[in-house]
């Protein structure tokens, strides 16, 4: 095997999102604008380029390959990545093939998964009021997307919840969220919104810290931090009286990034290094000209060029400090 990725603040880098597609069936208001351009069909990576990426990463040692986007499964015959990628985890050449979802598709695609060795999938729903989260994702059907968790559990699939907290939409009803998933056996996992992109609405009215859900929660239940970790950036508890394990991920006002194992590549073959900054390395170009030797110098061109950290701050309105990619560019 190659030498192993590691940046220059020796973090190892070990998981790699992959983002299929930056379209997507809904328009979360903290993601994407209403009327969203997206990139031109024809500059994404075809399935089988994505493909070749993923080796060059795995070959380097990378062991956890998540596919995002956007929404992966709207991407036509994304399966055939899965299957793909499925044979290296068969042979044991990674450990996991993870997904995360809006799950308006996963009706018919849990199975398929399941079956190609996926055996936990992200679920990002932010209400389980049906106008609420209609007005959140400006237009989407909740039967659909529980019909859609539904599904998944029963093909065996594990499922998180991942919710991002809204000062004005969710925060109240967090709670009974929590109740929910975890009466079905699926943990979850809060995340502070972040300055990504401009989606028309003013970040400041959205944010809310996590700190200040705690406090809401802790007026129903006795939250237990644990010194559990998955290598990621969220920090967990126990809620002795739902049974479950719940997340808080608060890049606004806990920084994670000491701890970073992890790189994205859009869908159009930007690697970007953090989520938080611009630099990135155009592995489109070293894979259609270069060939395998050019992907793997770009590859450790990214190793010296990862930042330390990201600096998001939400202020108030006007004053805050970001991306302008959305997160539906970058790969969530
Ligand atoms: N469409 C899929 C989904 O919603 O799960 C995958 C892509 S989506 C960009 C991945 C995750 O990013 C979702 O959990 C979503 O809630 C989150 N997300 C999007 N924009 C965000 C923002 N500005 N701040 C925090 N989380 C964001
Ligand atoms: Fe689509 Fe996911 Fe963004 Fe919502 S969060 S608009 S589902 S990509």
């Amino acid at each position: 095997m190659n030498q192993i990725l590691t940046d220059s603040f020796g973090r190892n880098i070990e998981y790699l999102r992959l983002s299929l597609t930056d379209r997507c069936d809904l328009r979360c208001f903290y993601c994407m604008a209403e009327h969203m351009i997206f990139l031109p069909k024809k500059d994404l990576l075809s399935l089988e380029e994505l493909g070749i990426v993923a080796d060059a990463f795995i070959e380097r040692g990378v062991r956890k390959i998540r596919l995002t986007g956007g929404e992966p499964l709207v991407r036509k015959d994304f399966l055939t990545l899965v299957k793909h990628l499925s044979n290296h985890l068969n042979a044991g050449r990674i450990d996991e093939i993870a997904l995360t979802t809006n799950a308006t598709q996963l009706h018919k695609f849990a199975k398929p998964l399941k079956d190609l060795g996926v055996k936990r999938i992200n679920v990002s729903l932010d209400s389980l009021d049906p106008l609420a989260f209609n007005r959140i994702t400006r237009g989407g059907n909740l039967t659909r997307v529980l019909e859609g968790i539904d599904a998944g559990l029963q093909a065996g699939l594990k499922l998180k919840i991942n919710t991002v907290a809204l000062k004005n939409d969710n925060a109240d009803d967090i709670p009974n969220m929590v109740a929910w998933a975890h009466k079905r056996a699926m943990d979850m996992t809060l995340i502070e919104v972040m300055p990504m992109g401009d989606t028309g609405e003013d970040r400041f009215e959205q944010f809310i810290p996590l700190s200040e859900i705690r406090d809401i929660l802790e007026r129903r239940w006795a939250l237990k931090d644990t010194a559990e970790t998955t290598g990621g950036p969220a920090r967990y508890v126990q809620i002795a009286e739902t049974g479950g394990r719940l997340g808080f991920i608060s890049p606004l006002t806990k920084n994670f990034c000491a701890g970073c194992n992890r790189v994205r590549i859009t869908c159009t073959g930007k690697l970007y290094m953090c989520l938080g900054h611009g630099a990135h390395v155009d592995l489109r170009n070293a894979i259609r000209v270069g060939g395998s030797d050019a992907l793997d110098n770009a590859l450790d061109e990214a190793m010296i060029n990862k930042p330390e950290k990201h600096d998001f701050e939400i202020r108030k309105t006007g004053n805050t400090s970001g991306t302008t990619r959305h997160m539906s560019v970058t790969g969530g």
